[in-house]
């Protein structure tokens, strides 16, 4: 541990308002070690009148604080350094990512520096935010400018929850707007820890807050009316309501990254052991718990049996290896995330094996910990849950399909649209399947050039 970070004895447990470390006086927050369901830390998430008071900081900042004043330059000299520091730290934050998420250590060592790199991405383009002018053919000269939003609040899932916050604060920040984060409660000490960089990369008070809380403080945020944004990743469930309480309230600009069943298609022209590789990875990479997990597959009857029997082999084997040490960093198989999501996965597999064929996993883990072995159905039915829901977890629907127009249907008949992957050798085929659709995976897109257009406002000034 570095000294400035908190070691496991002594986590991050307040509220990040203005600057300051401040106890919280919300609900309570009680994280646990999925592994075993051992108590790792609780404490006091942010109320309604903590998030008020967070929210009237973030404007005073945004409006007449010293951040309202920074160049571009400035703005991207902070989260560079904000970057470095993070990658500083990177111990100490994959460890507290891994701790409550039960995900890798080594996976979460592996992503602090794509975190950094997404600071330092934005960091690029705080001072290229730009407009345009028109001649004054018609007597006016316009100038179109991007003006920053105001007070932009992020509200994120646990299952990346660093990711998140990059996703959402670095181009936010880049613009020139004020954040407020609010991590999942199931895993918030990793966001939190960034509260330890925020002043020494140079933000001022207020432009950088970060309030860990339940559900109900999405809400609050969701509802708020001097909230100016809310960037969500999260559930379709949880999205549908915060859509609503953002119209109901402010209209304030909403971002939806939201669930998925995503498929993927090997044909059987496809390189068969990168297929079996992708599709392994598809499934198995953080216990299923992927909003792009492809837990929808589509086998050309051709190869089907071959294929079958080298993915389901590979996914028995990893279920045999489960209940390894998530905090050890040769683990690259954890648990689920919590009681709640691991009643919910196990419900799904006794509920799908009523309808369908179980061909790998399946079985309940009965040594403690919330692990669930890989689990492979085969041919469900169009009405099954386990092939119409997103499930987050670890379980795999397979059917077999003939012609490329078949595949494509059947992919396609889904109401989300999140992501979708396609083996084959034949680029035209490639390029040509691609899905199509959007549906219920969300409204808005994040990192790239892309996500800037999302914390900026069009405005038109006329000169005469
Ligand atoms: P949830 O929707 O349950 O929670 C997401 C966040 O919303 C959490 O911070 C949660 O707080 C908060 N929240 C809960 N209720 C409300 C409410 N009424 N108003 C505002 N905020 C609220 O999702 P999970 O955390 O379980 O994450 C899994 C889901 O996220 C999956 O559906 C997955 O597909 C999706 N996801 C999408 C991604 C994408 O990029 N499209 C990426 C990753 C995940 P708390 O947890 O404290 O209750």
């Amino acid at each position: 541990m570095c000294g400035k970070c908190p070691d496991i004895d002594n986590l991050p447990t307040h509220l990040y308002i203005d600057n300051e470390w401040q106890e919280g006086s919300g609900s309570v927050i009680d994280c646990k070690n999925p592994k075993d369901g051992s108590d790792i830390v609780k404490f006091k998430g942010a109320s309604e009148a903590d998030v008020d008071k967070a929210v009237d900081i973030s404007r005073k900042a945004f409006e007449t604080g010293p951040w309202a004043t920074f160049t571009g330059d400035q703005r991207g000299q902070c989260l560079n350094k904000f970057a470095q520091l993070l990658e500083d730290h990177a111990s100490e934050f994959a460890y507290l990512e891994s701790v409550c998420s039960g995900r890798p250590l080594g996976q979460c060592t592996y992503e602090v520096p794509l975190v950094a790199k997404a600071y330092r991405y934005y960091a690029g383009w705080a001072d290229k935010i730009r407009g345009d002018s028109y001649p004054p053919e018609d007597g006016f000269y316009k100038i179109v400018r991007q003006e920053p939003l105001g007070v932009c609040a992020g509200i994120t899932a646990w299952n990346g929850s660093l990711h998140f916050m990059a996703w959402k604060s670095a181009p936010a920040l880049a613009c020139g707007n004020t954040v407020i984060l609010k991590p999942s409660e199931k895993s918030p000490l990793g966001t939190l820890c960034a509260g330890y960089l925020i002043k020494e990369a140079g933000f001022p008070p207020g432009v950088f807050q970060i309030l860990p809380g339940n559900g109900e403080v999405g809400a609050i945020l969701s509802s708020h009316m001097k909230i100016d944004k809310i960037s969500f990743t999260g559930s379709t469930f949880t999205g549908r309501k915060i859509q609503d309480a953002a119209t109901k309230s402010n209209l304030k600009r909403v971002t939806l990254e939201l669930g998925g069943k995503s498929p993927a298609i090997v044909f059987d022209d496809a390189d068969m052991q990168k297929a079996v590789f992708w599709c392994t990875v598809g499934i198995a990479t953080n216990a299923g718990q992927v909003c792009a997990a492809t837990t929808r597959l589509f086998v050309q009857d051709t190869i089907a049996d071959e294929f079958l029997g080298k993915l389901t082999a590979g996914l028995e084997a990893i279920g045999k290896g489960i209940g390894a040490d998530p905090q050890n960093m040769a683990t690259t198989y954890g648990p689920l995330v919590d009681k709640i999501q691991y009643d919910k996965v196990r419900a799904y597999i006794e509920d799908g094996k009523k309808s369908t064929k179980v061909i790998a996993g399946g079985e309940e883990y009965t040594k403690g910990g919330y692990f669930c072995s890989p689990t492979v159905f085969m041919n469900p039915p169009d009405d099954a849950k386990i092939w119409r829901e997103e499930i987050f977890g670890p379980v795999l629907c397979v059917r077999t399909f003939k012609t490329e127009e078949e595949a494509l249907e059947l992919a396609n008949d889904t109401v989300y649209g999140l992501a979708g992957a396609v083996y084959t050798q034949d680029i035209n085929r490639a390029l040509r399947v691609p899905m199509g659709g959007f549906g219920s995976s969300g409204t808005g897109r994040e990192l790239g050039e892309y996500a800037l257009r999302h914390y900026t406002e069009t405005k038109t000034i006329w000169i005469k």
